[in-house]
């Protein structure tokens, strides 16, 4: 049989750069190119189809992932939120993880696309398109000189918070049955971030961020709002994922919210395991088109930062998603709306050009 080329996707977030330090930072880069057992490295992009998205430079908090595990195998859990991460703890990470994107670039890996044309122009090419994002914005000071910094650097999406208190606003706890309204909204500094983000043309993330958050960032942001890798409180009460009137608030706005592979997330149980029918993304996806009509719905894996379905296991996998969905009756238009085209438009809008 002919093999097919896969519909290409672009996707709203992967933590592969955690992934990459942890296997030994700059020597590491090498399994990227050349294969390892990450889900996204360059030989698995190329089976999958996979032409790139938001590479996260996250710092993670010192958990014991196993206690966490345990915990979220629970049939409800509540994990507090993490210590705040002061601003010198959190620099040097950043900087870390950002100079690994650069030499990903360097290494002729992948290229930083600072507009929606530098994206086009690598999917042309079969480049793969990196996005320079920060997820949980501690390294960044309250002057912006950091923010200025990574912009010049390529950063053009931020995310204020990950599941953490900081001097932004909080993130939402791993909590479960729980809605996202779980603490105070953004501070005053948060407020001006918004704001600097907004004239600068530096994307915001709302995943992550708890309810009151996201609707100080609806009412002061001009901008689209857009969830890179979140999915439906109504089919997965978690705390992380979207109530309607946020689904509804993303359409009006023009953005999108990219569907998260997370299975805890995911699945109605709330359960971070791998064993789940793709039936269960569908019944996401068609829950956020029926609120939100298709052009404000994406994909936002979390690749290499969560336990995916096993059907999918990694982006060598993207194909049974996009299999899925045709199986369920996605006409060709809405699966590549879906798979990058959303993306791309309101990346447009949100950073011009
Ligand atoms: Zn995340």
């Amino acid at each position: 049989m002919a093999s097919v080329k896969p519909v290409p996707v672009f996707d709203g977030h992967n933590d592969v750069l955690l992934k990459l330090r942890g296997a030994g930072g700059r020597p590491a880069t090498r399994l990227f190119r050349e294969g390892s057992d990450f889900h996204v490295d360059l030989p698995k992009a190329r089976a999958g189809g996979f032409a790139g998205g938001f590479f996260a430079i996250f710092v993670p908090s010192p958990l014991d992932l196993a206690v966490m595990k345990a915990e979220m195998d629970k049939p409800e859990y509540d994990l507090p939120l993490p210590d705040p991460v002061p601003q010198q703890a959190a620099l040097p990470v950043v900087m870390e993880k950002a100079a690994l994107l650069m030499q990903l670039e360097a290494e002729g890996a992948l290229r930083i696309c600072r507009s929606a044309a530098d994206i086009r122009a690598a999917m042309d090419a079969g480049e793969m398109a990196a996005v320079m994002h920060v997820e949980g914005a501690e390294a960044i000071d309250p002057e912006f000189h950091v923010l200025d910094v990574l912009y010049a650097a390529g950063l053009r999406s931020l995310g204020p918070v990950w599941s953490r208190p900081t001097i932004w606003g909080e993130g939402v706890p791993f909590r479960y049955p729980s809605t996202g309204d779980v603490g105070p909204g953004l501070t005053e500094d948060g407020k001006r971030l918004v704001r600097r983000c907004d004239a600068m043309g530096i994307m915001l993330d709302l995943s992550h961020l708890n309810e009151k958050g996201f609707w100080d960032v609806a009412e002061i942001s001009e901008k689209p709002l857009i969830a890179t890798h979140s999915n439906t409180y109504a089919f997965c009460p978690q705390a992380r994922n979207l109530s309607d009137a946020q689904l509804d608030a993303v359409a009006r706005s023009g953005g999108v919210v990219g569907l998260n592979f997370a299975t805890g997330f995911l699945r109605r149980d709330g359960q971070m395991r791998a064993q789940m029918p793709l039936a269960v993304m569908l019944e996401h996806l068609d829950h956020m088109i029926r609120r939100m009509g298709e052009d404000h719905v994406a994909l936002g894996s979390d690749f290499d930062g969560a336990v995916v379905p096993e059907e999918i296991g990694s982006v060598a996998g993207l194909p049974a998603l996009i299999e899925a969905m045709r199986a369920h009756g996605y006409a060709e238009a809405r699966i590549e709306k879906i798979a990058h085209g959303n993306w791309l438009r309101v990346l447009e809008t949100t950073w011009g050009g």
